[in-house]
């Protein structure tokens, strides 16, 4: 890619601001798990459509490249820091715990620091 993700965020969302950093390193995590490349995955993103919430699901969209426009990306008006990620029979929840709100934190924690999940 010869773009990096923050510059990419910017250019896609508008800013690159922790929760869409937060919702790259989710997207980043739940393809790890499923084994999934870019595209493959369905995700119900719980965020809602209101900013600054919903800045997480443009991270989502960014590095999964499942999008609204494609059909592969559904958004609940939730209001939680929360998505399910589907592949073939698998389903995976992941949720973000309490963070703290620093790009350059979100950036290198461990997965485990940012996030707990569960498989369905
Ligand atoms: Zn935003």
């Amino acid at each position: 890619m010869d773009y990096d993700l923050p510059t990419l965020a910017e250019w896609f969302h508008g800013h690159y601001q922790p929760y869409i950093a937060l919702g790259i390193r989710m997207g980043e995590l739940a393809m790890q798990l499923l084994e999934a490349k870019r595209h493959e995955l369905v995700i119900f993103t719980e965020t809602g459509t209101r900013p600054t919430y919903s800045c997480m699901t443009d991270g989502l969209q960014l590095i999964t490249g499942s999008t609204t426009g494609n059909g592969k990306l559904k958004v609940l008006e939730k209001g939680t820091l929360a998505a399910t990620f589907l592949k073939d029979d698998r389903q995976l929840m992941i949720k973000a715990k309490d963070f703290k709100f620093d790009l350059d934190y979100i950036a290198k924690a461990e997965p485990e620091e940012l996030f707990s999940w569960t498989w369905k």
